[in-house]
């Protein structure tokens, strides 16, 4: 089924996002995962691929796995380091995997790693698959505090405008942990004829592995109330489980309050945070979507 779908079907989407194991690793680990959060009823499993072209090959089989276990899957395609041949044969097995969704990437930037000359930016391909002859529905990424290379969140915005209008029909935010940031962003891709639903891309800190390798990685600002957290709990981790699960959500419940139209988790692959997360916002988005209804 097309996302978009589900979008007009309820007021807020809610999902997960996983990674795939390594190419040697053994799939049983995240096969129990899959089943288990498949169990907590998402709306969608998104399911990320590496930016260099071999890393994308374990995208499709978690794909179907998700959707073996009757959960909507979104694979994520990266083109940074593909060509038009790399990038066509990814889609046809996709398409010939039963898969109806794709969350349409550039990738980072890998040092040394030649760049696509066919595809610059996401919106290329975009272009790209809306011209393929696969009937996929398009996702893609947005910043609410501005892409890291961008020169400043107008310019990011405008950049943004062109990748929706070449065909995509959602978009799943970077992580970040003020939800001001989001609501300015949503306010401002409005004001500039963005006008595609756009899901808040939650990432609860939980583990101190997590916590030094997602704030350097992703560039997001930390508020007062999560650097008390972390140097407070950093090595207890008891404690930073439960604070990083209150915190996150402390942080859905405002965004579903405001109207959001969706949130992705970044679950990093952690059926057990899924499940507290999601039982303490599933009856409020139980509630959100079935006023759908009357
Ligand atoms: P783009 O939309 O191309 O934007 C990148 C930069 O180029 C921005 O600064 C933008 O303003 C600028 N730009 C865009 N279009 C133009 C234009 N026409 N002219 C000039 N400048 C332009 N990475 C992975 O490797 N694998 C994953 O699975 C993955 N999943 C992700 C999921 C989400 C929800 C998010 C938010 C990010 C994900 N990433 C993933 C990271 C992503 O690949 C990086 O953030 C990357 O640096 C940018 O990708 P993009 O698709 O947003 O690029």
């Amino acid at each position: 089924m097309f996302i978009s779908r589900i979008f007009l079907q309820k007021k807020a989407v809610y999902s997960f996002e996983i990674f795939p194991p390594k190419p040697t690793a053994d799939i049983a680990a995240v096969e129990d995962t899959v089943k288990n959060l498949s169990a907590l009823s998402p709306d969608y499993i998104s399911v990320t691929c590496s930016a260099g072209g071999s890393g994308n090959s374990r995208t499709p089989e978690i794909a179907r796995m998700v959707k073996r276990f009757g959960v909507e899957p979104l694979a994520h395609l990266t083109c940074i380091n593909s060509d038009r041949a790399a990038v066509s044969a990814s889609l046809q097995e996709l398409a010939e995997s039963g898969i109806d969704n794709v969350l349409a990437l550039r990738g980072d930037r890998i040092e040394g790693a030649k760049e696509s000359e066919e595809f610059r930016h996401a919106s290329d391909l975009v272009t790209f698959i809306r011209n393929s002859g696969h009937d996929f529905d398009i996702a893609a990424a947005c910043y609410p505090e501005g892409h890291p290379e961008s020169p400043d969140i107008f310019t990011d915005i405008r950049n943004l405008k062109k990748k929706v209008d070449a065909g995509v029909s959602h978009l799943n935010t970077q992580l970040f942990f003020d939800n001001d940031d989001f609501f300015r962003f949503r306010d401002m891709i409005s004001l500039a004829g963005v006008d595609v639903p756009v899901q808040a891309g939650i990432m609860p800190l939980v583990k101190k592995s997590h916590v030094d390798r997602i704030i350097s990685l992703s560039g997001a600002k930390i508020p007062a109330k999560i650097s008390r957290m972390i140097s407070r709990f950093y090595d207890k981790p008891d404690s930073l489980l439960e604070a990083g699960i209150a915190y996150a959500v402390d942080q859905i419940v405002d965004l579903l309050s405001a109207g959001a139209r969706g949130v992705h988790l970044y679950v990093m692959n952690n059926a057990y945070v899924a499940r507290r997360i999601t039982e303490s916002v599933a009856p409020i988005l139980r509630e959100i979507n079935g006023a759908d209804d009357n």
